[in-house]
Parts: C-alpha cells; structure tokens; sequence
C-alpha cells in the first residue's frame, strides 16, 4: 500500500545515503531518510486568474487527472491580483498569475510580481512573439479585435479598415461598446503605438460621430444590436462570436448566424490582437508543478481545447482551431511589442475621454 509512495524518493534516497556514507549515522536512519516529503513540492499549484472562462477550469481538471497535481484557482480583477501579490510579498501562495491582455502582463511584471520562466518546452509550444522578452510571461491565447457586420445590410467588400468606420458612409451605423472596457483601451493603445496620438484621436472621435447609439453593453450586446437593427458594423472581439454562435441560448445563436466577421487593415498594418498570458509568480512555492502547468496549457491537446471551447486562437502553432475560426480564414495581425499596450493606457484613456466616447 505505501510501496508508490515509496517510489520517487528513491533516487533521492540514494543520493542521500552516498553523502552520508562517510558518516556513521547513515546505516540507522535509512528509515526517516525515506520519509524526505518536505523536499518534494506538495502535489498542488495555486493559480490567481483574472480569466472568467469555463473552458480554463476544464483545462485545470484534465491537467489534476492527468498529474495528480491539485490546482487551486482565485478569480478576480487583474489589478486587484496584482496588488494582492505585491502586498502579500514572499509569503504569497499563488505560483501563477494568468490574465488577458499584454499590457497588464507588463504591468504585473514590472510590479516586480513575476520571474521568468525557464523552459525549453514551454519555449517551443509558443513563439517567441507571443512571450515577453525575458520570458516574464508567456501566451496562452490569443484573440482579434475585428469587425462585425450584418450579413443582409452590409457587402463586406466595402469594409477595410478601422479608420474607414469613420467615414461618412458608416453614419449612424457604428456600434462599439463603452470606454472602460480594456478591450477598447488597448485597441486605441495600439493605434497610438502604430499611427500615432493624433491619428488615435482623430480615429475615436470619427467613431463618436459615426456612433448608432451610445456605447451600451459588452461585446455581445453589439452583435444583438446589429441583428436587432440598431446598428450595421460594431467592433468585438472573435471569441464572443465563437461563444454566441454556440451558444445554448437559442436567440444568441442566431444573432451569430446573422453577422459576418471581417478582418481589418489587412493591406495597411494589421488587425488588433491581444494575449492572454501566464507568469511564474516571483515568489511561487511550487515551481515545478507551475511548470508542469504552463507546460500543459501550451502543449497542443490543451491549446485545441481551448480554441475548440473559447473559440480563441491557440498560441501552439502546432494547435488546430475549430472550423468556425477556419472560416473566417487566415489574417495580419498588428506587429507591436504587447507592452506598449500598457504604455498607451492612460493616453488611450485621456483621448477617449476628450473624444466623449462614454
Ligand atoms: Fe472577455
């Protein structure tokens, strides 16, 4: 019954008993050598996620099955995690931080909140585009920020380009959903980074005169109002339209059957996309299973069950997506380095606010 128990400290065991073998101590205590558990890591890791998705405490029970190690997951706003980490220090318990957005996986690591993650494995499930430069976090998904469009209103041949939402022709027809949201933070953030303030501002404020209605809801709440009428074009991000489209809610599932998805600036610098991502935290307990996670969560089975179950886009190259992101085909995404999204935050808030896009 105690024999698997027995099993890995043997190497550890022996080791032990060859530096000890000059003393004359080693013959007695072969028995308390054995029961050496507080070397090893407790068969648990504990996780600080800002993600709210289903599909990620799935992933956690498929890693615990496959392991037998526990994974202990805390949910709440990236910046309350963030101050959580820095307040509680070296006594944190958490080893991992996972949030959305590179900007704020900047800030957690310029909070002095992260270590970097050395791993030739983890290395090679994500490129080195979707990790920070010193590996202080690493990509677990990603997602676009894209045009939506109602399929009975709207030729997507005569759609292009964020800027052109601000011609005059989209008058009245553009639904985007509030300020606050980062979604919108870091899509403006990215335009100040490529195009610069000015552009940025004038950008927002076209939107603001082409505006439908005033910003109401999330993303979701845009596609319902293109279906509903109320607008022809919004912006959302691609992984709602995945989760409408297969939805249980039957009036969600035909809202994504009435709307298109369209990729923007293909010509020009590139449709917006954001990460998602994982730090070692600086001061995890449990390294070695934090490892094993990251490891797991890059790997391909968990990034396909990912895309297949959040509809994001797998960061493993070697992942397959579901048929419904196939479909929409293949697309630019923005170069820029994920930091400067949160470089560009507080612009990106002062031009929203300047441009009263609420
Ligand atoms: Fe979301």
């Amino acid at each position: 019954m105690m024999a698997s128990k027995w099993i890995k400290p043997v190497l550890a065991t022996a080791l032990l008993t060859i530096g000890l073998a000059g003393c004359n101590t080693a013959e007695s205590s072969s028995e308390s050598k054995k029961a050496k558990p507080a070397k090893e890591e407790s068969k648990v890791v504990n996780v600080y996620t800002a993600r709210h998705y289903e599909a990620d405490d799935q992933v956690y029970k498929n890693f615990t099955e496959e392991t037998g190690i526990e994974v202990n997951v805390v949910k709440a706003e990236a910046e309350e995690l963030i101050e959580r980490l820095k307040r509680e220090g070296e006594s944190t318990n958490a080893d991992l931080f996972i949030t959305v957005d590179g900007g704020v996986l900047a800030n957690a690591k310029n909070n002095d909140v992260l270590q970097p993650i050395e791993s030739d494995a983890i290395n090679e499930n994500v490129p080195e585009n979707l990790r920070d430069k010193e590996n202080y976090w690493v990509g677990m998904s990603t997602r676009a920020r894209v045009i939506v469009y109602a399929k009975d209103r709207v030729n997507p041949e005569d759609l292009s380009t964020y800027e052109d939402l601000t011609s005059d022709k989209w008058k009245g027809k553009v639904l985007a959903r509030s300020s606050t949201s980062l979604y919108n933070q870091s899509l403006l953030a990215s335009f100040i980074e490529l195009n610069g303030e000015e552009k940025a501002e004038e950008w927002a404020e076209g939107i603001v005169n082409n505006f439908a209605r005033q910003p109401d809801g999330g993303d979701r709440d845009q596609a319902k109002a293109i279906a509903a009428g109320t607008g022809d074009v919004g912006i959302m991000n691609t992984y709602y339209v995945g989760l409408m489209a297969n939805s249980e809610d039957p009036e969600e599932k035909k809202v994504a059957e009435n709307i298109g998805v369209f990729y923007p600036n293909q010509e020009t610098n590139g449709t917006h996309v954001n990460v998602s991502g994982i730090g070692l935290t600086k001061h995890s307990k449990n390294k070695e299973n934090a490892l094993k996670l990251v490891e797991y969560m890059t790997d391909v089975e968990a990034q396909e069950y990912l895309s297949a179950n959040n509809y994001e886009f797998p960061v493993n190259p070697e992942a397959q997506m579901p048929e419904l992101l196939k479909s929409w085909g293949e697309f630019k995404m923005q170069e820029l380095d994920f930091d400067t999204l949160g470089e560009h935050n507080a612009k990106a808030i002062e031009i929203f606010n300047k441009t009263g896009w609420k």
